[in-house]
């Protein structure tokens, strides 16, 4: 046999050669230059004249002006669905209810296409998932929550569901239209009118629902889309004429809300921040189990409340779930989010690459080791390389803190009790992940951990029919499924 081979380097997975640019088309997209509020069914101007960019971070380029709506607007949208929950939408049948949510979910999956490439262009995220998983699921909540507007008392048997009134809704930016579909469809299904607020730096999905929401011919008033910053929020929070405020961001926002309706007859949902640990047991699949771990952190940038950003590995298979993960790693494909390949995109805003970036500088000081794939980045835009963290302390800020970008830390453990332990030492408890083989460790875990999702054997698996929601600092009430129609009712 020849021993030729052994002078033939071993080449690793993309080493030498990459993906030709896949770029999905934006041609067919359509973008006003300036968009303004979406106030009882019409496109108004803000009452300060003010307007402030969106930009791509993939290139940092301006896409679109949007109009910064301040406390005479939130005045203006609130009495619009209050006047709009009043005369018209608490009094028409419930079977009519969901038929305009069923419409708005129809007409979503025909603009499907469209609205994915501008929730890519506005946010940062690879194609390949607001394609794939967001849009998908906002068409889903919205027909979900449409068969159950005139099955209420199913829902609630010996009960008399009531809409609450009018709500308050304040989303984040990781998930734009997905969270504007959470909170939209159960509070429209329930009989509410709502006032929404999404967030600064991914405005213009949720415009684009606004037209889609006029289209349908939905009664005005019954949605109200402002767009601002967080005084905008604030302000929302803050009006007397609302029934209930429903919010998803950070925990340090959502505990000034909750100071700021204790006292008031407001009702309030909060789904926060969380600090997933995602955990491997000998016995795992291991592959599969990397590809989950990789897919639980490094998914959408890590911008995912639910990101599995603490891995636990049980002693014995630490070097080869290692090994797998720097190897899985070194294929992954960072880069413009509009191409097809793209596996990791762009890092949602300078102000969080820069949060991030003082992780990973936290994290050496802290003494943790670094290691990220040797790919390169695009030279503009917000981009950070997949990131891996061993040798943590329990202790380190990296391992309590939440980063929301695509960073790992590595922890070993020995015995359930061990890892259950550690799992459950932060202040969050939104999510986790278990990997075994065993269905009696799974069923172990699952019962001693806090946290409002724990996942087996797979990781970041939504369905509008589960509810979502947290634990501790992660917040309260849930979101999905049943659940999400009861914090849009008076039962
Ligand atoms: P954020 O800073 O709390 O902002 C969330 C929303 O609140 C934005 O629309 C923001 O407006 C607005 N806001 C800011 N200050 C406000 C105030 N004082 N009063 C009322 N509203 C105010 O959070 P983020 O950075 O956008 O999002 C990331 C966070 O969301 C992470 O902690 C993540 O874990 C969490 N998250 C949780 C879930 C869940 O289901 N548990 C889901 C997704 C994300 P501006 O954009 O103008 O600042
Ligand atoms: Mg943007």
């Amino acid at each position: 046999m020849s021993k030729s081979n052994k002078t033939v380097p071993k080449l690793k997975f993309n080493e030498g050669w990459s993906y030709a640019p896949a770029p999905e088309s934006a041609s067919h997209v359509k973008l006003q230059d300036r968009y303004d509020l979406f106030i009882g069914g019409k496109f108004v101007k803000p009452t300060s004249g003010k307007y402030f960019d969106t930009i791509n971070p993939a290139n940092e380029e301006k896409i679109a002006q949007v109009a910064e709506a301040n406390s005479a607007d939130v005045d203006k949208a609130v009495k619009a669905a209050r006047t709009a929950y009043d005369k018209t939408w608490k009094k028409i049948p419930a079977k009519e209810r969901g038929k305009y949510i069923y419409r708005i979910a129809r007409m979503i999956q025909e603009r499907a296409r469209e609205l994915a490439v501008i929730e890519s262009m506005d946010g940062g995220k690879p194609i390949k998932e607001s394609r794939d998983v967001d849009i998908p699921l906002v068409a889903n909540h919205f027909f979900y929550y449409a068969g159950w507007a005139d099955k209420l008392q199913y829902a609630f048997p010996n009960k008399i569901p009531r809409p609450l009134g009018v709500a308050g809704q304040i989303i984040p930016w990781n998930f734009p239209l997905l969270m504007a579909a959470w909170k939209i469809a159960p509070a429209l299904a329930c009989g509410n009118t709502v006032v929404l607020k999404p967030a600064e730096t991914t405005p213009l999905t949720a415009l684009k629902l606004a037209e889609i929401i006029q289209e349908s011919g939905l009664p005005d008033g019954v949605v109200n889309i402002i767009t601002g910053f967080g005084e905008t929020g604030a302000a929302l929070v803050n009006h007397p004429g609302i029934d209930k405020i429903a919010f998803t961001g950070s925990t340090d926002v959502g505990k000034i809300i909750q100071k700021a309706v204790a006292g008031t007859n407001k009702k309030v949902t909060l789904e926060l921040g969380g600090k997933a640990a995602n955990i491997i047991f000998d016995g795992a699949p291991i592959d599969q189990a990397v590809e989950g771990i990789i897919n639980g952190i490094y998914f959408n940038q890590g911008h995912v409340c639910c990101a599995g950003s603490r891995l636990f590995v049980q002693e014995s298979v630490y070097e080869e779930v290692l090994q797998k993960l720097k190897d899985r790693i070194e294929t992954l494909i960072v880069g413009d989010p509009l191409d097809k390949n793209t596996d990791v995109g762009a890092i949602n805003s300078r102000a969080q690459l820069d949060t991030i970036n003082k992780y990973l500088q936290l994290g050496q000081d802290e003494g943790s080791e670094m290691f990220q794939g040797s790919c390169g980045l695009p030279g503009k835009g917000f981009f950070c390389k997949p990131t891996i963290f061993t040798n943590v302390a329990q202790s380190s800020r990296i391992a309590q803190e939440e980063i929301f970008g695509p960073v790992l830390t590595i922890q070993t453990f020995r015995t359930d009790d061990e890892v259950i332990e550690k799992a459950n030492n932060t202040p969050y408890g939104l999510s986790a992940g278990v990997w075994t083989d065993k269905g009696s460790k799974i069923f172990n875990l699952t019962t001693k951990m806090r946290a409002g999702v724990v996942w087996a054997n797979t990781y970041n698996k939504f369905d509008p029919t589960a509810p979502f929601g947290g634990y501790k600092e992660s917040g309260y009430g849930r979101e999905g499924g049943l659940h999400g129609l009861g914090a849009y009712l008076k039962l």
